[in-house]
């Protein structure tokens, strides 16, 4: 018999298309003109609303006016700002004419937004009023940036030292037709610099194809779930990993945006749920904390929210429980990273999972989820080999897929092993597949070469009614090497002492994870994404447990 020949490939007839951020954008202006983008604005706080046919008239003079200042195509345009129709703009409007949008995150320290503009040769920085401020210090150090502009109207110009163009006057010179240009798909589309905990920030340049095969993949049902009958609101910054892709997975359904512009605070989150009747919101625990802080206090009730997606860090289960039971509201635990544009895993119920008790889909619900098609994830040990997804190996998480990064920006350097991405974290996987962070490497408490989960010892420690905020840290040991230390904020009136702490934990844990000692401050600080900066709680409390031992002497 004779071998069949491999033959010549036969190529597909199908329209070759590129995947452009732009077409998304057009989609939803040509489906769902209609559909409402309502934001609170940043110079005033009304609301401010328009259409997506709106959005897509005025990204187009954006992208015209831009053109006119010289902006060229793989040039980054920088802004500075919060969740606004106008940030939206940028989005679209920079990306689509070909051009690299650049999202800072303003709450970083000043030399490192300094030090992120240039390593990023920001040409044009767009930014809210607010940062007028900001601007006026930074400017004299980035020479590079050849054109300063508030985003806002010509009657709320900020009075700066630094000369600034209009935006609102920039896009009225701007009405003849655009096209979006056809460009590649693999073309660059956005930078996001990491946070930057240890060295320098680093610069994530995402594709314009990796961009909506993100989108397409998160909005799915067992993703985000998103739909075009959804008021989605991202509360997470458009600074913050792209807000998670909502500005782009939210047009590419059609589905309405409320965007909360810079009033984060418990109340005004609430009262713009409320009246917009938005169904789902993102953001990190930092944030939901504060809207559960206010809407307890105010004895209030959602009265449209069916669903939160959290991340960026753990979901306490206290606060997963206290959405669902008590509000009715599912929160669903989600994991990124900047490096992955930012979604890997979001936690929803498999057909295997389904057909479990509650207890035991409960306990599943609380880890951070199921790989989306577009992810792949494997956890190893310290010489790289795979470990078994038995729910208890724990190792490196590491990634790949179609928006994982290969390399970062200006770094020639790869950060891949073996064509993986490391993550940082670390990890188990069960059988079902269901990923569960126990940690960041760094903030692992290694003790007596056996490692204790950070996260674990924070969930139960939120789990009291008295604890407002709860950090774990390794705190160096004479004998152990690390033992954890636990830090407290206590809630409003909260008077939990340390020993009924310490007893709560009894039976929850094994006995060597209880905290040695607990501390309480009035308050603990976060990183510019709303992360505890465990750095700086080391920094403080680091030998705690030494001086104590020593003093007891
Ligand atoms: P940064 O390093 O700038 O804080 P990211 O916002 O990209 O950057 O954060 C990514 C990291 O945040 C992840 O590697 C992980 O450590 C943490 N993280 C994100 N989501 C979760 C989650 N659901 N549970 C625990 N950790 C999370």
């Amino acid at each position: 018999m004779s071998t069949p020949s491999a033959g010549t490939p036969l190529v597909g007839q199908m329209m070759d298309m590129p995947l452009l951020v732009s077409s998304i954008l057009q989609h939803a202006a040509r489906h769902f003109g209609g559909t409402e983008i309502v934001s609170r604005r940043v110079e005033d706080n009304t609301l401010h609303r328009y259409t997506w046919l709106d959005c897509e008239r005025r990204s187009k003079q954006l992208a015209q006016a831009l053109a006119r200042l010289g902006v060229e195509r793989g040039q980054r345009v920088g802004t500075l700002a919060w969740n606004t129709f106008r940030h939206i703009e940028a989005y679209y409007g920079v990306s689509g004419s070909g051009a690299v949008v650049h999202m800072i995150n303003p709450r970083l320290f000043c030399e490192q937004v300094n030090f992120i503009i240039n390593d990023a040769e920001d040409r044009v920085v767009m930014f809210d009023v607010t940062f007028a401020g900001l601007v006026d210090t930074l400017a004299p150090q980035c020479p590079q940036v050849r054109h300063w502009i508030a985003m806002t109207d010509r009657s709320t110009m900020p009075e700066m030292k630094t000369p600034v163009l209009c935006y609102e006057d920039l896009l009225g010179f701007e009405d003849a037709p655009y096209e979006w240009p056809e460009l590649d798909e693999r073309s660059a589309c956005g930078l996001c610099y990491t946070s930057g905990t240890t060295g320098h920030p680093k610069g994530a340049l995402y594709t314009h194809r990796s961009n909506v095969l993100h989108a397409m993949a998160s909005a799915m049902p067992d993703g985000l779930g998103l739909s075009a009958l959804n008021v989605i609101m991202p509360v997470v910054p458009m600074f913050h990993v792209n807000a998670w892709g909502i500005p782009y997975s939210g047009a590419l359904v059609g589905a309405k945006l409320v965007l909360p512009g810079r009033a984060l605070d418990g109340a005004s989150l609430y009262e713009l749920m409320e009246t917009e009747k938005v169904t789902f919101a993102a953001g990190v625990p930092t944030v939901w904390l504060a809207l559960l802080n206010h809407v307890e206090q105010a004895g209030a009730r959602f009265s449209t929210l069916e669903r939160t997606l959290v991340g960026g860090s753990a979901l306490p289960p206290a606060m997963q429980t206290m959405f669902q039971d008590k509000y009715g509201v599912q929160a669903i635990h989600a994991w990124g990273m900047t490096e992955m544009s930012p979604l890997g895993t979001v936690c929803k119920l498999s057909a295997t999972l389904a057909a479990r008790t509650l207890e035991e889909q409960q306990h599943s619900l609380r880890k951070q989820g199921h790989a989306l098609f577009g992810v792949d994830m494997k956890i190893v040990d310290d010489k790289g080999e795979s470990l078994p997804w038995d729910g208890v190996a724990f190792g490196d998480l590491h990634v790949r897929g179609l928006w994982v990064i290969d390399r970062y920006f200006n770094h020639d350097e790869s950060p891949l092993k073996d064509g993986w991405f490391p993550t940082g974290d670390v990890a188990t996987i069960d059988a079902d597949g269901y990923m569960q962070i126990t940690d960041r490497s760094k903030d692992v408490v290694k003790s007596g070469g056996e490692w204790i989960s950070s996260i674990d010892v924070e969930n139960i420690a939120i789990a009291h009614p008295d604890v407002a905020e709860a950090a774990c840290i390794a705190a160096r040991h004479a004998k152990w090497a690390e033992r954890p230390l636990l830090v407290i904020v206590r809630k409003p009136g909260g008077k939990v002492t340390r020993d009924e702490i310490l007893r709560f934990y009894e039976g929850k844990v094994a006995k060597w994870w209880i905290p040695d000692e607990v501390v309480f401050v009035e308050e603990i600080p976060h990183t510019a994404t709303g992360k505890v900066l465990k750095l700086k709680l080391r920094d403080r409390f680091a030998d705690y447990l030494v001086e104590h031992a020593a003093a007891a002497q």
